[in-house]
């Protein structure tokens, strides 16, 4: 059931049907489950990489390009089309219902370009946010440090201006994608005698050049998909400090709730999908009409279906013209859990086979096991499910504020 959006959004639905219909590459809906791979925690991460390499996918990548597409709540001069939220949400449903990608620009798209539209200077916008479209621009996000996680705003990271350029030096950590960036979106200190929050610039720097060094951290799924990286006097002209210097917070914070909100409308399409292939692994194993198994997916079944009716609520905010309050953390917290205890009754059905491992090479596992295992950095990545509960008590109940430590 789609949420009635009024004759003009069933119009525009009715269109994009029948544009999907006759341009999307033939084989391409069926060359992955895309959109369960990236929505729900990633477990098919290597049918997903191998379905990208297709020449349709790049076909698709080129069309949707074309049709503007890619980024299309980005204004026209930069590339989009500048869609409201409602019609993007819808796209993104149309996508998913066809079973097509999405094709995205990763960090970039979701977070730094929201970001520099905000806070960006009009050259800012014109030089940085084609690059993303066409994929020049591959962003890592250089938030977390080895001291500073949750506590972002007491990261160490020194950014010294040095006549037209700053110079960052520093570590990083937790950095997901870090191998494949060209680029890396950071929080450094620039005024160290500022009250924390205020000495603090948001600057993007190369990533491949002088200084920069990186080293994959192993998972404990096996894989290595952050890093930590050293910053060792790595320059980057003063115009790729975004917000001007010491007003990074305020451009930290709006990346940070893109980072928490962006999927609330279509993430329960991913686990509705992820949540079916449950049902039939319990159907394949016998444990189906298990009175506890069916309570435990009756239980997941109800968390989609609240995810489903959240996100159509912040849908029919933002068509009311509404701006997303605290909501992004309390989908942020609802998402993440769920995922957490949809991956233990996972292991639950498979019972004793999911303690054992798939022959292989490396470190490899099974789809359940690795649902459970990635589904443990939901509610880390983004902000931990505390950090999520303290914003939703303070700036969504007035709660009041925890006494900050002294000094
Ligand atoms: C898969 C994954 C990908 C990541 N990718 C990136 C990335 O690309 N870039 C990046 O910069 N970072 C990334 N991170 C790092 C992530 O942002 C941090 O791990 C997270 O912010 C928590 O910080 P921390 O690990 O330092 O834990 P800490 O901040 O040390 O927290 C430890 C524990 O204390 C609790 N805690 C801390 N402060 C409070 C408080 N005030 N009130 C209540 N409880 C509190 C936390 O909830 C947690 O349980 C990633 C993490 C993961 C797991």
């Amino acid at each position: 059931m789609d949420l009635d959006l009024g004759p003009e959004i069933a119009r525009f639905r009715a269109g994009l049907r029948d544009w999907m219909a006759a341009h999307a590459p033939d084989g391409l809906a069926g060359l992955a489950d895309w959109n369960t791979a990236v929505t729900a925690g990633g477990y098919r991460r290597e049918e997903l990489a191998a379905a990208m390499e297709h020449p349709a996918y790049a076909e698709w990548g080129r069309t949707l390009a074309a049709a503007r597409l890619i980024c299309p709540q980005w204004p026209q001069e930069y590339g989009g089309q500048g869609m409201d939220a409602v019609r993007a949400a819808v796209l993104n449903e149309e996508l998913h219902r066809a079973g097509l990608p999405r094709v995205h620009r990763g960090m970039g798209e979701s977070l730094v370009g929201p970001s520099v539209i905000v806070h960006g200077t009009p050259e800012q916008r014109a030089r940085l946010l084609p690059r993303i479209i066409s994929g020049d621009d591959v962003y890592c996000q250089g938030f977390s440090e080895p001291g500073h996680g949750s506590d972002l705003a007491a990261v160490e990271t020194r950014g010294v201006v040095d006549g037209g350029e700053i110079v960052i030096t520093g570590q990083k950590v937790w950095t997901s994608g870090a191998a494949r960036a060209t680029m890396m979106f950071l929080l450094c200190r620039t005024d160290p005698d500022a009250e924390k929050h205020a000495g603090l610039s948001y600057v993007l720097i190369p990533f491949t050049g002088p200084g920069v060094e990186y080293r994959p951290i192993r998972q404990m799924s096996g894989a290595s998909e952050f890093c930590e990286d050293f910053l060792d006097g790595v320059r980057a002209p003063l115009s790729n400090v975004i917000g001007g210097l010491n007003n990074g917070w305020r451009v930290a914070m709006t990346t940070l709730g893109h980072e928490r909100g962006g999927s609330a409308t279509t993430a329960h399409l991913g686990f509705e999908r992820e949540f079916w292939e449950l049902a039939g692994t319990a159907r394949k194993r016998g444990r189906a009409a298990d009175p506890l198994v069916r309570q435990q997916l009756a239980a997941a079944y109800t968390g989609v279906q609240l995810m489903r009716f959240s996100g159509l609520r912040t849908l029919a905010e933002v068509a009311e013209g509404r701006p997303p309050g605290p909501e992004a953390s309390v989908a942020k917290l609802f998402w993440s859990e769920y995922h957490k205890r949809l991956g233990e009754i996972a292991i639950s059905i498979v019972g004793p086979d999911a303690l054992l491992r798939p022959e292989g090479p490396g470190y490899p596992t099974s789809a359940w096991q690795n649902v459970f295992l990635s589904s443990r950095a939901g509610t880390i990545y983004s902000g931990t499910s505390e950090i999520q509960r303290n914003i939703i008590g303070e700036r969504g109940l007035g709660l009041p504020k925890e006494p900050r430590a002294a000094g």
